[in-house]
């Protein structure tokens, strides 16, 4: 039991964030669930009035470096043992080579990429006064070169690409505060980004992904793992 963990997750309120939630509650942990919009998070909502001690709700759009700084200053006073960049957007469809558009591709940047580096540095305090040190991202294998056999998908998949970039430099970077940091691929799961036809539920990929998280140590630190705890070539 996790009775004295504190674990903070973005994009909270539906899909693997949502499950990530239910996962640590159901541990015993504390939690800090952040959202866009806290009082249209009904999900969350529910939770927080069966288990009002356990869960606490925080607005954070990580889209917005302010409101990043923000939720850092109000949670200035709490450790975090393991801190989840989960929020993540797939940027709209029916792109391919010839009709990227700029904007689209910034604002995707910004939620997959940007944000998980700029959450990491405001929660460093945080995360060093942890016990457990855990800091993942989830990523997808969508950004790994090596599995880049069908091409298309520009926008999404740099921005994982991106974000892996982030992670190993992160993991270098942090292991002298004896923080680990990892990005994990969640499967193909069946959330509003992954769709109906996906082969996973939200419950098998979190419940793969808090097993990689249990095991991390200074081995599996800096790597791309799968939900099923196999390492992804970059
Ligand atoms: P969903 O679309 O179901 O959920 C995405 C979550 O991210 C929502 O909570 C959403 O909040 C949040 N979010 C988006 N933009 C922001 C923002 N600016 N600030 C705060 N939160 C934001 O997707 P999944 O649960 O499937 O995805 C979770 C992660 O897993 C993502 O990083 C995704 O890239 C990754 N992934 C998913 C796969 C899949 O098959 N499902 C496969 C590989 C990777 P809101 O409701 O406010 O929009």
């Amino acid at each position: 039991m996790l009775e004295t963990t504190n674990v903070l997750i973005t994009g909270a309120n539906r899909g693997i964030g949502l499950e990530f939630v239910k996962y640590y509650l159901a541990q015993g942990a504390n939690v800090i669930a952040c959202c866009r919009h806290p009082s249209e998070a009904h999900e969350l909502v529910t939770i927080k009035r069966e288990q009002p001690d356990k869960l606490a709700i925080q607005t954070l759009d990580v889209a917005d470096p302010e409101s990043i700084e923000q939720a850092a200053m109000k949670l200035a006073n709490l450790s975090i043992d393991i801190l989840i960049n989960n929020a993540g957007v797939y940027g709209p469809k029916g792109y391919s080579f010839g009709d990227v558009e700029a904007d689209v591709w910034q604002q995707v940047l910004q939620v997959n990429t940007i944000a998980p580096l700029l959450v990491s540095q405001a929660f460093l305090p945080h995360l060093k006064a942890g016990k457990l040190k855990v800091l993942a991202c989830i990523t997808s294998k969508m950004g790994s070169m090596a599995d880049n056999g069908s091409g298309g998908s520009y926008i999404y998949r740099s921005s994982k690409a991106g974000l892996n970039a982030v992670v190993k430099s992160m993991a270098i970077d942090l292991a002298a505060h004896q923080i680990k940091v990892v990005a994990l691929h969640p499967g193909w799961v069946k959330t509003q980004m992954g769709g109906s036809n996906a082969l996973i539920t939200t419950e098998q990929s979190v419940c793969g992904m808090t097993q990689v998280i249990d095991k991390l140590d200074n081995e599996t630190s800096g790597l791309m793992i799968n939900f099923d705890g196999t390492a992804i070539p970059w």
